[in-house]
């Protein structure tokens, strides 16, 4: 990969995250201009139509394609090479990057670019259409949908991520569940959630929910996560037992498998986002995409500890036994961590 030169197009978002755009730019072309690449440029203004410039790009012979910016970037530009082969690669200058986490991508500029001009591998990962366009991290209708319509910009920017935690808090207070009617691959199913997501990837940076969940974005199939939990405690509590134990004895929570089509109804207007983009209402319509986008990839253990602490992590949490349904019982099961001959005895 390292010898190749490629003819880059970088999409450049100005108005995401937290660094100068200026400097991702200078940056980013200095070190693909010393590795023999050729390099271009598109700033994002949101009022384009991204997908045509996109198109136009690749048939103008761009031969590896670069989103900088955040999880909404990064889909704008798939969407653009969806049907194409061409190569994407993520620099992940967003406020929260969740592809590029759950990908392994380096969250720093500079060891991203290097994975891009340097060594890397290429992986095909699924996506979903929605009204004709592809996303590749998740859908969502209720909670997750009116947090991002609460979260703004301004705030992003001044705090990052801690921005939709805390939108998720405030979310918290006076949380109505919806009736939902849904339709996976075809069997229907009733249930009342504070909000049905349909994931390809893992939205935190905890490796342990992608293991319980079986979430992963190259498996050919999508996740549909029915979320019952309607308090603050009641979401960290399904947190837990979703670490700790196969999600399908989870009370708060259910997991199903979507291998071609889901669509999420509600008697309501409940509001729908894609990739934290604000959709609209109910209904949601996702089909799965198997291989829809091919995205630059770290090598096997190339950025080395990160396996081993998982590792590690996995197998504490494999050691406890119990579902929890109070914030009592969580205690317990610290207590049973750190004293596991007293937990013994009760
Ligand atoms: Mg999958």
């Amino acid at each position: 990969m390292t010898s190749e030169k490629r003819r880059i197009f970088l999409v450049l978002n100005p108005v995401s995250g937290v660094h100068s755009p200026d400097m991702v730019w200078r940056r980013f072309k200095q070190r693909c201009e010393e590795a023999g690449h050729e390099v271009n440029v598109y700033r994002t203004t949101g009022d384009e139509n991204l997908k045509s410039i996109v198109q136009s790009a690749a048939a103008q012979g761009y031969d590896l394609f670069v989103a900088a910016g955040g999880d909404g970037t990064v889909s704008a530009v798939a969407d653009g090479l969806y049907g194409t082969r061409i190569p994407l690669a993520i620099l992940p200058v967003g406020t929260w990057n969740a592809l590029a986490r759950n990908l392994e991508i380096p969250l720093l500029i500079d060891p991203a670019i290097r994975l891009i001009t340097g060594e890397h591998r290429e992986l095909e990962i699924d996506g979903m259409l929605i009204n004709g366009r592809l996303y590749l991290l998740n859908a969502g209708a209720g909670l997750s949908a009116e947090t991002m319509e609460k979260t703004e910009r301004r705030q992003k920017r001044m705090f990052g991520w801690l921005a939709y935690i805390w939108n998720i808090v405030l979310q918290f207070f006076g949380l109505q569940l919806h009736s939902f009617s849904i339709n996976v691959d075809g069997t229907p199913l009733r249930v009342r959630a504070s909000e049905v997501m349909i994931m390809n990837s893992n939205l935190t940076a905890i490796k342990e929910i992608s293991n319980r969940l079986e979430l992963r974005p190259d498996d050919g199939k999508l996740e549909l996560c029915v979320v019952r939990a309607r308090s603050l405690p009641g979401f960290l509590l399904m947190v837990w037992n979703i670490l700790v134990r196969k999600p399908y004895r989870n009370p708060r929570f259910e997991v199903y498998a979507v291998t071609r089509s889901a669509v999420v109804r509600t008697r309501r207007p409940v509001r729908t986002q894609a990739d934290g983009d604000i959709l609209g209402y109910t209904p949601l319509e996702v089909q799965v995409v198997p291989k829809a986008a091919r995205l630059i990839v770290p090598l096997e253990g190339q950025f080395g500890l990160l396996p081993a602490l998982e590792k590690i992590s996995s197998r504490v949490l494999e050691t406890i036994p119990h579902v929890v349904e109070t914030p009592r019982d969580l205690v317990d099961q610290f207590g049973k961590i750190i004293h596991p001959k007293k937990g013994r005895h009760d």
